[in-house]
């Protein structure tokens, strides 16, 4: 059965989306530890990122770098962390968390955004890809 990941990139399911290639897709974090939490996923569905082939796990690296960098130019945060975990949803993902404090990074602190913020916070992230 697909992941639900490949379901939001094949739009069967919605998402608030960032950025898309041909190879990976950006959107943001549904349950977000904070404003602009975003994830950065390869199309291709494999399940723990030390089993993605090479090219495939430097090109995500590659295309989350660039969705950073676009977090950092339109949220107001002291930095972007990158954190793999992939407890809950078993198809690689990058987590992308603009930090202000220690306390979102724990993935205990969450933030409750209505559907108006986080379209408004995608289009902001959108606007600073490179
Ligand atoms: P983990 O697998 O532990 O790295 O966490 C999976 C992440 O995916 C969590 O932060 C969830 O909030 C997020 N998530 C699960 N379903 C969706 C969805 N439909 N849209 C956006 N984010 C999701």
């Amino acid at each position: 059965m697909p992941s639900i990941f490949t379901k939001i990139i094949n739009r069967e399911i919605p998402s608030y989306k960032i950025a898309e290639d041909e190879d990976f897709y950006a959107f943001l974090d549904i349950n977000p530890n904070a404003k602009g939490h975003t994830l950065c996923i390869p199309k291709k569905e494999v399940d723990k990122i030390m089993d993605l082939d090479e090219p495939t796990y430097l090109g995500l690296m590659a295309f989350s770098r660039k969705v950073g960098k676009a977090i950092e130019a339109a949220i107001d945060c002291k930095r972007v962390a990158m954190t793999v975990i992939g407890l809950e949803v078993p198809h690689v993902h990058v987590h992308l968390i603009p930090l202000n404090e220690m306390k979102e990074a724990t993935f205990q602190h969450k933030v409750s955004l209505a559907p108006e913020e986080f379209s408004e916070i995608a289009e902001k992230i959108k606007s600073k890809i490179e």
